[in-house]
C-alpha cells in the first residue's frame, strides 16, 4: 500500500475522507492498476470539479469527493459512502460528451463565425447518434483515457473545426462535464441522499431488515423526476454563480451549455434501453432555466438558441414550416378566446402537477371555444424562446388531448385538427414531451 498512501498525500482539499472511500471503491471494483491510472488520468477532471465542489459543499455536513470511473459504460452518478459521499464520472460519460459537442457543433450555425460549419448530412445523423450511444453500452470495457486528456473524437473525419468553434467547443465540453458534477452535488445539497428510502442500507442498522449492497446502490440511482428537475435547477444556479473568470468570459451563456447539452445526451444515450429515468430533456432544460432565470427578466441566447435548434433537428428531424394559410386560420380562432378564463388547476413549477378534471370540464363545455382555447395556447407556445418553452408547449398538449378526447368525432374535428397539425408542425414531439412529462403518482 505504500504508492496509495503517496498519492493520497497529495489532498486538494476537498474532502480527505471521502477521496479515501473513491479510492476504495475503485480499488474494490477495478483493482490497484487501475487506481492508479484513474488517480493520473483524472487530474483534469481535479481542476474542473474542485472550484465546483468548493462553492457548492460549504453546508454539506460530510465530505464530498468527485472521481473518475475508468468503465466505458455512460455513468454519472453520487453515491453516499462511509465517509462522506463521492461522486463519479465515467470515462465513457466524458467520451460521449465529447463526441455530442463535436456533433453539435460541426452542425450549428452562429451568428458570428467567418467559417460556416461542414454540416453532416441529415440521413447520417441517426448513424451518428447511434454511435455514440452504442460507444456507452455493454459489454463494459475498463476505460481509462490516457494521459492528457481523452483521445480524439469518434468523429474525427471531419474537418477541424475553425478558431471560433474550436473555443466554443473546449467550453461547452467543460460546462456539460461541470453541470453533470453540479447536478449531483446538487441531490446532496437537497438532501435527497439522505432521504429515508435512499438510507436504508446496510449502514443503518435500526430494526429494519438491511437492503442488500446491490439493492442499495440501485436505490441510489433511483431519484423521483421531481428530484432531478429540482437538482437540475440548483445545478444551473451554483454554475450561473460560479466567478466569472471560470469561464472564457468572450460568452456568458457557458453555464448554460450544460444544462442543455447534458439533458439531451442522456436521453439520446438512455432512450435505446427504453428507460425512463428523467423527464423530457425539453422539459429538463426549460424548467432548470426558467427556475434560475424568471419569466420576468426574460434573457436572449444568442448561442444557445442556435445550439438547441441544432440539437432538435438532430434528434427529432428537420423542421417543417408551418402552413401561412392555416397559421392564420387557427391565429383567427385564436383571438376569440379570452385567456383569462382558462382553468389553470394545479400547478406545481409550471407543469410537474396536473389536475386536468378542471380542463376537462372546460373544454367539454363548448366546441367553438374548446378550439378557439387550443389554438390560442398553441401559437402563444410559439411566441416563446425555444429554451423556455416546454411549459406552454405542455400546456398547450394538455388542452389538445383533452379537445381530442372529448370532441374526436365532432362533424367540425377533422378540418380543425388538419389544420392545427399544419400550423403546428411540431405536434407529435409536443405531445410526446407532454406524455414524457406527466408526473405520475410514484416519480412525485
Ligand atoms: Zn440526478
Amino acid at each position: 500500500m505504500g504508492w496509495l498512501s503517496s498519492l493520497t498525500r497529495k489532498l486538494s482539499g476537498i474532502d480527505a475522507l471521502a477521496r479515501q472511500d473513491y479510492e476504495h471503491l475503485i480499488l474494490e471494483n477495478f483493482g490497484q492498476g487501475c487506481l492508479e491510472l484513474a488517480l493520473k488520468t483524472g487530474g483534469g477532471l481535479d481542476a474542473l470539479a474542485n472550484p465546483i465542489l468548493r462553492k457548492a459543499t460549504s453546508g454539506i455536513p460530510y465530505g464530498v469527493w468527485c472521481g473518475l470511473w475508468p468503465v466505458s459504460s455512460y455513468n454519472v452518478h453520487v453515491e453516499r459512502t462511509a465517509r462522506g459521499a463521492v461522486i463519479v464520472l465515467s470515462t465513457g460519460f466524458l467520451q460521449a460528451i465529447v463526441d455530442f459537442t463535436y456533433l453539435v457543433l460541426n452542425q450549428v450555425e452562429l451568428d458570428y463565425d467567418p467559417q460556416p460549419p461542414k454540416r453532416i448530412p441529415q440521413g447520417d445523423v441517426t448513424k451518428y447518434l447511434l454511435r455514440i450511444a452504442e460507444a456507452t453500452q455493454p459489454p463494459i470495457k475498463v476505460f481509462v483515457p490516457p494521459v492528457g486528456g481523452l483521445p480524439g473524437t469518434l468523429f474525427a473525419e471531419f474537418s477541424s473545426m475553425a478558431e471560433t468553434r474550436s473555443r466554443l467547443f473546449a467550453e461547452i465540453v467543460r460546462s456539460s462535464i461541470g453541470f453533470a458534477i453540479a447536478h449531483e452535488v446538487a441531490h446532496i445539497r437537497l438532501g435527497h441522499l439522505d432521504r429515508p428510502t435512499i438510507r436504508a442500507g446496510p449502514n443503518n442498522h435500526k430494526g429494519q431488515d438491511p437492503l442488500p449492497e446491490d439493492r442499495r446502490k440501485l436505490v441510489n440511482l433511483l431519484f423521483s423526476w421531481s428530484e432531478e428537475i429540482d437538482a437540475d435547477a440548483e445545478a444551473l444556479r451554483i454554475m450561473v454563480g460560479m466567478p466569472r473568470r471560470y469561464w472564457d468570459e468572450n460568452y456568458w451563456e457557458i453555464p448554460y451549455f450544460g444544462a442543455v447539452v447534458f439533458a439531451d445526451l442522456t436521453d439520446a444515450v438512455f432512450k435505446p434501453e427504453g428507460v425512463q429515468r428523467y423527464p423530457h430533456p425539453i422539459l429538463r432544460r426549460s424548467a432548470a432555466i426558467g427556475t434560475v432565470n424568471s419569466k420576468s427578466r426574460p434573457l436572449e441566447f444568442p448561442i444557445c438558441e442556435p445550439l438547441v435548434r441544432t440539437i432538435e433537428i438532430l434528434r427529432y428531424g428537420p423542421e417543417v414550416r408551418a402552413d401561412m394559410t392555416a397559421l392564420n386560420r387557427i391565429y383567427a380562432w385564436g383571438l376569440e378566446f379570452k385567456a383569462d378564463e382558462r382553468p389553470r388547476g394545479t400547478i406545481v413549477e409550471g407543469v410537474r402537477v396536473r389536475t386536468l378534471d378542471q380542463i376537462d370540464a372546460f373544454i367539454a363545455a363548448d366546441f367553438a371555444r374548446a378550439r378557439a382555447s387550443v389554438a390560442y395556447l398553441g401559437i402563444a407556445a410559439r411566441g416563446v424562446s425555444r429554451l423556455l418553452s416546454a411549459p406552454d408547449r405542455i400546456e398547450f398538449a394538455i388542452y389538445y388531448d383533452s379537445f381530442r378526447r372529448k370532441f374526436g368525432l365532432h362533424q367540425e374535428w377533422a378540418e380543425a385538427d388538419r389544420l392545427i397539425r399544419l400550423a403546428i408542425t411540431d405536434l407529435d414531439l409536443t405531445l410526446e414531451l407532454w406524455r414524457r412529462s406527466v408526473v405520475q403518482s410514484n416519480q412525485v
